[in-house]
C-alpha cells in the first residue's frame, strides 16, 4: 500500500531499506548541543520557515548556535518591481531569522529562478568559506537529489551544499583559506528537507513545542509565503461587512491564526502516524566518526612490544 495512503489511515508508513528505520526525534532535555553550530541554507525567504523552522527552533533551544544563508535574491516574488522585491525579501528575511533566533544572516543574492546558470564552483567556494569560518557541524538544506524538485534554485543550492560539506574539511581545497587563518572543518551531520511529495525521509522531528516559533517565522514571510493572508482576509471581509471570529481584532492576531489554521496541514499530517501534534520530515545523514575505530580495536587486541 502506498505510504501516503497509509498515513491518511493513521498507520505508520513502511520503512525504506535504503534509508534505514524512521526515527522519531523528540525534545531533548537540557542543552545537549551546547557549543555546536548549524547552518540552514535555503534559496528563498519562505523555504526554511516551512520546511525546517521547527527543527531550527528546537536545535537552538537545545544549545546549537544557528546561522542562516539565503542563496537567491528573491527578485521574482513580492508583487513589486525586481528591485522592490529584493528589498522586501531581504528585510523580511532578517525579521524571520530574528524570530527563530539565528545569530547571523548571510545573503548570496544570486538571481532568483536562474541559479542553474551560475557557476557551481562559485557557490561551492562561498559555502566552503562560510562553513570553515563559522565551524559548521551540521547543515540543514535541500535534498540535492530530491524527487520532484522543479525549482533550479533549490537543487542548485542543495548540490552545492552537499559538495561543500566534505570539501570544507580538505586542506588542499582553497588552500589560501589556511593562509588567512581559516582552518578546514568538515560538516558532520546533515538534515535534508522533505521538499516535495515522494522525497525520502528517515527522521520525523517532533516540533509540537516549537510550533509558536514556526508561526512567528512564517508570519514574517509576506512578500512570499502567505504570512499576511490572515490580515488580508480580515480586511476583505470587513469591506464586505463581515468578520471571522478566528481572525481576532488586529492584523497580527489574524496572520498568526490564519497560519495556524490553514498553512500547517503538512506538519499535522506528518505527525499523525506517530501520535505527534506537529512534525517535520528530514533525510538525516550522520558522518560523525566513531569514538573507537576498527583499527583502534585491532591494535588494542593484537599489538605486541617491539
Ligand atoms: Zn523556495
Amino acid at each position: 500500500m502506498h505510504n501516503q495512503l497509509l498515513e491518511k489511515l493513521g498507520i505508520a508508513p513502511f520503512q525504506r531499506a535504503d534509508l534505514g528505520e524512521i526515527q522519531v526525534i523528540r525534545d531533548a532535555p537540557g542543552r545537549p548541543h551546547e557549543g555546536k553550530v548549524f547552518a540552514a541554507v535555503h534559496a528563498h525567504l519562505d523555504d526554511v520557515p516551512y520546511y525546517a523552522a521547527g527543527l531550527c527552533a528546537k536545535l537552538i533551544s537545545e544549545g546549537y548556535t544557528g546561522y542562516i544563508i539565503r542563496t537567491s535574491n528573491d527578485e521574482k516574488r513580492g508583487g513589486g518591481t525586481p528591485a522592490e522585491n529584493i528589498l522586501r525579501n531581504e528585510q523580511e528575511h532578517y525579521r524571520m531569522a530574528a524570530a527563530l533566533g539565528f545569530k547571523e544572516v548571510f545573503d548570496f543574492y544570486y538571481q532568483n529562478h536562474e541559479m542553474d546558470a551560475i557557476s557551481s564552483l562559485d557557490i561551492r567556494g562561498r559555502l566552503i568559506l562560510l562553513f570553515r569560518l563559522l565551524k559548521v557541524d551540521t547543515v540543514i538544506s535541500f535534498n540535492p537529489w530530491g524527487h520532484g524538485e522543479e525549482n533550479p534554485d533549490h537543487w542548485v543550492t542543495g548540490r552545492a551544499v552537499e559538495e561543500a560539506c566534505w570539501m570544507c574539511g580538505v586542506e588542499t581545497d582553497f588552500p589560501e583559506h589556511l593562509e588567512a587563518g581559516i582552518q578546514p572543518y568538515p560538516v558532520r551531520e546533515k538534515y535534508y528537507f522533505y521538499g516535495r511529495p515522494g522525497q525520502p525521509y528517515n527522521r520525523v522531528v517532533d516540533i509540537s513545542s516549537h510550533i509558536e516559533k514556526k508561526i512567528d517565522a512564517i508570519v514574517e514571510c509576506r512578500a512570499q509565503g502567505g504570512g499576511n493572508l490572515g490580515s488580508q482576509l480580515r480586511a476583505r471581509l470587513a469591506r464586505e461587512g463581515k468578520r471571522l471570529p478566528l481572525l481576532g481584532d488586529d492584523d497580527r492576531t489574524a496572520d498568526r491564526a490564519f497560519v495556524r489554521e490553514f498553512l500547517l496541514d503538512d506538519d499535522r499530517e506528518f505527525g499523525r502516524p506517530y501520535g505527534l501534534a506537529c512534525a517535520e520530515r528530514f533525510y538525516y545523514i550522520d558522518l560523525r566518526p566513531p569514538a573507537r575505530t576498527k583499527v583502534d580495536e585491532y591494535v588494542e587486541k593484537y599489538a605486541v612490544p617491539l
